[in-house]
């Protein structure tokens, strides 16, 4: 078959679910993972034939897509920060807002990371990991940093060192519950942070119905859900957590939950922190958090 026929396919089939622009690039995606074709090549070779085994699985990838699998599930990988990351259902897939994380942290770093002496490197820590796509750019891109990270899920750590791997970078991975203490404080007993993120799980049960279809059957609700009774649970106890295991100056950042900028703000008004700021994303909504160690705490 020729490949231009299965794109008018991919058309027909598509469009109406996600729109002509989406449809062209899941396509693309598609020859490129599958055939290794890049789109150009297409443009430039419009009689391009593939053979009948390679047309099966585009199909196999068009039923999925009519089911509103994620492409990034459906292909076993997505882009992170400019790196490749392996992804499956036991992870969310790395969102653009969690790249501008990222960056503000490596913008803030990079100076520190490098005047920091080589036997006495700064220390991050990266809390509810997922893929590790924070953890592991951070890694790269701050690489004398010594960079820790924790989650929960055997299956989410699997797929993180995976990533570590396959991004050649070194990070030490934690399995352990943050809510529960007697999981990791032997681990953290004699460690001390320059930087502390997170980005855990922050959607209220009442939003799910904001939550698009695709996302809500298809990525870890245990990643994504918090309880309306207490959604700010996790922002109280790596506050703590860091309250403890941050050096004096040290700086903690947060992806957070839009609509409750200012109650998570004050979490850390209230643990003393000093530079609180409160940062929008890209789509201007209230998405990152940070704030410095207070030198001393007064009591
Ligand atoms: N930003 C994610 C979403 O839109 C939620 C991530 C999280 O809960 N940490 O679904």
């Amino acid at each position: 078959m020729v490949l231009k026929e299965l794109q008018v396919i991919f058309h027909k089939e598509l469009d109406a679910i996600y729109g002509e622009n989406e449809v062209d690039s899941f396509f693309y995606l598609c020859t490129e993972h599958y055939l290794d074709v890049p789109r150009i090549q297409l443009t430039l070779e419009p009689e391009l034939a593939i053979t009948k085994p390679e047309t099966e699985t585009f199909f196999k990838a068009l039923e999925h897509l009519k089911q509103q699998k994620p492409i990034q599930y459906l292909l076993g990988e997505t882009e992170f920060y400019g790196l490749p990351f392996k992804v499956d259902e036991n992870v969310l897939i790395p969102r653009p807002e969690t790249e501008e994380l990222v960056d503000l942290i490596i913008k803030q770093c990079t100076e520190r990371s490098r005047s920091a002496s080589e036997n006495n490197p700064i220390k991050i820590l990266d809390i509810g990991t997922g893929s590790g796509c924070i953890a592991i750019s951070l890694a790269k891109n701050l690489p004398s940093a010594e960079v820790y990270a924790l989650d929960l899920s055997q299956d989410a750590l699997k797929i993180a060192k995976d990533n570590a791997k396959l991004n050649k970078v070194k990070v030490n991975f934690v399995e352990a519950d943050i809510l529960n203490e007697s999981t990791w404080n032997l681990f953290f007993e004699n460690l001390e942070f320059d930087v502390i993120t997170s980005n855990p799980p922050y959607v209220r049960e009442l939003e799910k119905q904001e939550i698009s279809p695709n996302v809500l059957d298809n990525e870890p609700h245990l990643a994504l859900f918090v309880a309306d009774d207490n959604p700010l649970i996790f922002y109280k106890t790596i506050t703590n957590f860091a309250i403890e295991k941050l050096k004096p100056n040290g700086q903690l950042y947060f992806e957070i939950n839009q609509y409750l900028g200012e109650e998570t703000k004050q979490l850390l008004v209230d643990a003393q922190f000093e530079k609180i700021e409160l940062l929008k994303d890209l789509n201007g909504n209230d998405r990152m958090l940070k704030g410095c160690k207070a030198l001393e705490i007064k009591l």
